[in-house]
């Protein structure tokens, strides 16, 4: 007779519950007096509750989508047993930009979180913040093993200061060269109400016992050649971290007069405490995360005016993040798709927008629908000021061909050789069309001039320190298979 074979019963899947703990929001009609933060943090009871939610999933998908990495099931997994300080630690171990991040992170880690197949998916960056808040995140990050090299970092966005951080931590001497007053780059223009300078000062603070010297007010490439770095003032490496600090236009008539307004200066002097002057009916142009940031601090400076947003494709053309889509249409923003800008008319001021309809043909390149402009549909949209949010492009004053630099379709340079090396030896180039992305590929850069530099040594470099001088080195968490990443 043969043996009788023991049936094992599969384990039950984790009960999966869809619904999320709500995250509290200022009232719409209340929030637009002022620049005040519109999404508060759980309270502690609630982080814990939305964490027990995370079913810990064996191959952790939020991880895998995740430019830095982020253990996000690691810090979900203490905050659901209270432990905020672990949870706290862990998030710092792989992210030095967490208290910017907690906040303006686009996610993509709740876009693959599983959960979202049934439900809303974990509100991993609010769990993000919750480990902040409750835990000790005043921690200090330690340099590892003095390196007896210099690197310069150009540019101190979320691009330059990761390097910095990867760098510092094990054991290079930084500089960080920023030609503006302020660090954190195109961060410093996210408004208020989602961000602020404090959130960026606050992660710098935690780089303080590493070997990093910021230099501001230097416009590398002008001030001095960038080779100069190289050749005369000691630096073995050079990654620059520009990005794209100009603003594209429109390039339509009228663009020049009293009242238009490109959307990066408008951001950066308003978060500058600066009373930037607009009217009462403004209009923006733009479809993307710019233009929503435009309308809304529009709509807090105008004092009760009127503010339109004029995109030339259709809502789901629309490459803004969705969070920000409702937020602004929950405000009261008048969303008018489909025109396109013709010209600015007026007299010594702006007194209207000419726009034309567009009809959606076929996908483009990109896969998003051609607008089409449909003969004889020109109208004035009258206005007072208009905001144009079409776009920023790269500042490549003193960044010669030499370089080789390629520039994205969103426009950031970029080295082309491994670990974004550029076509000069020891200088390297990355961003980002994010924070975490500018994030991401800095790290691979960082990754990649520390195997630079360590050859000049002789040497073999592993895996990032632990930040804060532990004995694990960074490794991928258990279950990890391939990282999850948006088409380019
Ligand atoms: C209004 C607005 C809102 C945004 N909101 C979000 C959001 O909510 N979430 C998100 O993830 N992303 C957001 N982004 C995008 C995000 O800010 C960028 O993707 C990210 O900052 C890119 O980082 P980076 O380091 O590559 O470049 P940048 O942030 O552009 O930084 C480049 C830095 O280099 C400096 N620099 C340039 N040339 C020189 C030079 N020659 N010498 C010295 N310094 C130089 C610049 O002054 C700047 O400080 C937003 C962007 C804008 C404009
Ligand atoms: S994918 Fe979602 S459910 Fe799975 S571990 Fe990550 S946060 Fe938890």
């Amino acid at each position: 007779m043969a043996p009788e074979t023991a049936v094992v019963p599969k384990p039950a899947p984790p009960k999966l519950n869809p619904v999320r703990v709500p995250i509290p929001e200022e009232p719409a009609a209340e929030r637009v007096a002022d620049f005040r933060e519109v999404l508060h943090a759980y309270s502690r009871e609630d982080a814990i509750l939305e964490a027990k939610r995370c079913i810990q999933c064996r191959r952790p998908w939020c991880v895998e989508a995740c430019p830095i990495t982020q253990d996000a099931r690691e810090y979900i997994r203490l905050i659901a047993a209270a432990d905020f300080d672990g949870a706290a630690r862990v998030t710092l171990r792989e992210d030095p930009l967490a208290t910017c991040l907690c906040k303006v992170c686009y996610h993509y880690c709740e876009d693959a979180c599983v959960v979202k197949k049934k439900g809303v998916p974990i509100a991993i960056r609010q769990l993000k913040r919750a480990a902040l808040d409750y835990g000790r995140s005043d921690l200090v990050y330690v340099p590892s093993r003095p390196k007896g090299q210099r690197v310069a970092v150009v540019g101190s966005g979320p691009a330059g200061l990761e390097v910095a951080w990867e760098l510092g931590v094990r054991g290079y001497s930084v500089t960080v060269f920023e030609q503006e007053a302020r660090f954190g780059g195109l961060m410093q223009t996210i408004p208020p109400y989602r961000m602020t300078d404090e959130d960026v000062e606050t992660d710098r603070a935690r780089f303080r016992d590493l070997d990093i010297t910021w230099r501001r007010g230097v416009k590398v490439g002008v001030d001095f050649p960038v080779d100069r770095l190289l050749r005369e003032d000691g630096y073995q490496a050079v990654f620059l971290g520009i990005g794209t600090p100009l603003h594209r236009i429109l390039s339509v008539e009228g663009e020049r007069r009293p009242g238009v307004l490109p959307a990066l200066d408008f951001l950066k002097r308003v978060n500058r405490g600066e009373d930037v002057p607009v009217g009462r009916e403004i209009v923006v142009v733009g479809g993307g995360d710019v233009a929503m940031d435009a309308v809304r601090t529009a709509l807090r400076r105008s004092r009760g005016g009127r503010v339109t947003l004029v995109y030339r494709r259709g809502r789901e053309e629309m490459p803004a993040d969705a969070e920000e889509v409702h937020g602004a249409e929950s405000e009261g923003i008048r969303f008018l798709f489909q025109r396109a800008p013709v010209r600015i008319v007026g007299g010594d001021r702006v007194e209207g927008l000419v726009v034309q309809s567009m009809e959606l043909g076929p996908p483009d390149a990109g896969g998003r629908r051609r607008p089409v402009p449909i003969d004889g549909s020109e109208e004035t949209l009258p206005c007072d000021t208009v905001i144009v949010a079409v776009g920023q492009r790269a500042d490549l004053a003193g960044f010669g061909d030499e370089l080789g630099l390629r520039l994205t379709a969103q426009g950031w340079p970029e080295g082309r050789g491994p670990g974004f090396q550029t076509a000069v030896p020891g200088i390297f180039a990355a961003g980002g069309r994010s924070v975490v992305y500018a994030m991401g590929s800095a790290a691979e850069a960082a990754e990649e001039i520390d195997r630079y530099l360590a050859a000049r040594r002789g040497e073999t470099t592993g895996p990032r320190p632990d930040p804060f001088g532990g004995p694990a080195a960074f490794a991928r968490p258990a279950g990890y298979t391939t990282p999850i990443r948006l088409p380019p």
